[in-house]
């Protein structure tokens, strides 16, 4: 959905952390076969590989080349995609403002009653603006959408999802973000109405707010909307689960299976939720398939999340930048709307376009730094899993477990890192725990 991405920023935040990248990245129904034919195969004909490995889940795991080979070509089209729906996105607002459109637009709604409850504040004019533009970015959308969203993962064998299935989920987005987008631009005329030097300021305040509302609510509000979650069954990985947090002296408010298998092949572990909502969350699809080490590495990565306290720190940080956006748009508004003639101030539904923009070029702009917080804390989260288990061969199992299942190019070039990664490239994961290993066996032989 293009255009109004920049809208979204104001009600999209990161309300979670998890173990591997996340978006539609996830590996196949076919990636399970393979896997279990060349895993499998050679055990048969291998007399030494079968003592080694009885079974596949707990055979070592290894980097499938193939299968890397199949993760670039996917990370090369999912990174052609974004870069035509930012070309779209620039197109769109450009021709907007440089050709007197948004007036134009303004104008055309003209009939729509100018009811002010307050302060000149226009909610019916401001809605049916943003609602033509909500509908123009879902219709120029639509295409890519479809093709990045259903075909592409299908064809990669990531997703499970029926047609029915994915569009289901897709109505379900649109009336979410509807929904909440249409509250936030409210929101933000009625401050623009209201207090046109300090709005940036109310609205930066407000904005944390509905973050904390919204981080503790999701877990229970938002995210059983599209999966099924439940509690993590008495048993071995609970136990040392429990076991963990004891020795981190955390409290764990619950630990949960996720029905990922639902929609994808690929793994993912998150924690989540806040206050009395916090929660560890598992991938159904990383339960069946890891070894119970490599479980108990990834728990540990998740417990690293709460005993860090991430959630609030990656609140303040959004927050912070959300700021800085709000004054990058208030200076653009003020400049704009003094200089150019057509607008009738700064609460004018024509400055819709305006404020996209400052939005959108100031989150392009900012989307490297607050990833390189994300991958600086993902760090922090490995360096606690590894420390806390000891247990780097199993770490090393997780994540290259997950690179293939997951589709996850191990190397990506480092500026596609820089700029887009929330998560170190697992290449960057696997060297640092194998250097953390050396480093141990090494003190281990000192000791001796
Ligand atoms: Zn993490």
């Amino acid at each position: 959905m293009p255009i109004l991405q920049q809208f979204g920023s104001l009600t999209r935040r990161r309300l979670y952390y998890s173990v591997a990248e996340d978006g539609p990245l996830a590996p196949p129904a076919e990636a399970e076969k393979d896997a279990a034919t060349t895993t499998a195969a050679p055990s048969e004909t291998d007399p030494q590989a079968q003592a080694q490995s009885p079974q596949v889940a707990t055979a070592p795991a290894e980097v499938d080349e193939a299968r890397q080979e199949l993760a670039r070509h996917y990370a090369r089209q999912r990174q052609m995609l974004s870069l035509i729906n930012l070309g779209i996105s620039a197109v769109v607002i450009v021709v907007l403002l440089f050709t007197g459109l948004n007036f134009a637009l303004r104008d055309a709604l003209g009939g729509v009653s100018a009811w002010s409850p307050v302060w000149g504040w226009q909610p019916l004019k401001i809605t049916a603006y943003f609602g033509v533009l909500f509908a123009v970015s879902f219709v120029l959308g639509l295409p890519l959408g479809f093709y990045g969203g259903y075909t592409l993962p299908r064809r990669y064998g990531l997703s499970t999802q029926s047609l029915h299935g994915w569009l289901i989920d897709q109505v379900k987005e649109l009336a979410l973000s509807l929904a909440f987008e249409v509250v936030a631009v409210e929101a933000l005329y009625a401050l623009l109405a209201a207090a046109p030097l300090t709005w940036w300021l109310w609205a930066g305040g407000l904005a944390l707010l509905v973050t904390v509302v919204l981080a503790n609510l999701a877990p229970i509000l938002i995210l059983p909307l599209f999966y099924k979650l439940t509690p993590l069954p008495e048993g071995d990985v609970r136990e040392r689960l429990l076991a963990l947090a004891h020795q981190a002296r955390t409290r764990v408010r619950g630990a949960y299976s996720m029905n990922m298998s639902a929609r994808t092949t690929a793994a993912n572990a998150m924690v989540m939720g806040l206050g009395n909502t916090r929660r560890i969350v598992l991938g159904d699809t990383l339960l069946d398939r890891y070894t119970p080490d490599e479980i108990e590495v990834v728990v540990a990565h998740e417990l690293g999340h709460q005993v860090h306290r991430d959630i609030p720190k990656l609140i303040a940080v959004q927050t912070i930048v959300m700021l800085g956006g709000l004054y990058v748009v208030n200076v653009a508004l003020h400049t704009v709307v003094s200089r150019v003639p057509g607008y009738h101030g700064l609460n004018d539904s024509a400055t819709m376009p305006l404020i996209a923009a400052a939005l959108g070029v100031f989150g392009l702009v900012t989307l490297p730094l607050v990833n390189g917080f994300s991958r600086w804390v993902e760090h922090q989260a490995d360096v606690y899993a590894l420390e806390s288990t000891g247990k780097a061969d199993a770490f090393i199992g997780a994540m290259t477990r997950l690179a293939n299942q997951n589709l996850s190019e191990l190397n990506p070039s480092s500026i596609v890192e820089f700029l887009l990664y929330n998560h170190p490239s697992i290449g960057k994961r696997l060297a640092y725990a194998r250097r953390y290993a050396k480093a141990h066996h090494q003190e281990d032989a000192q000791q001796l």
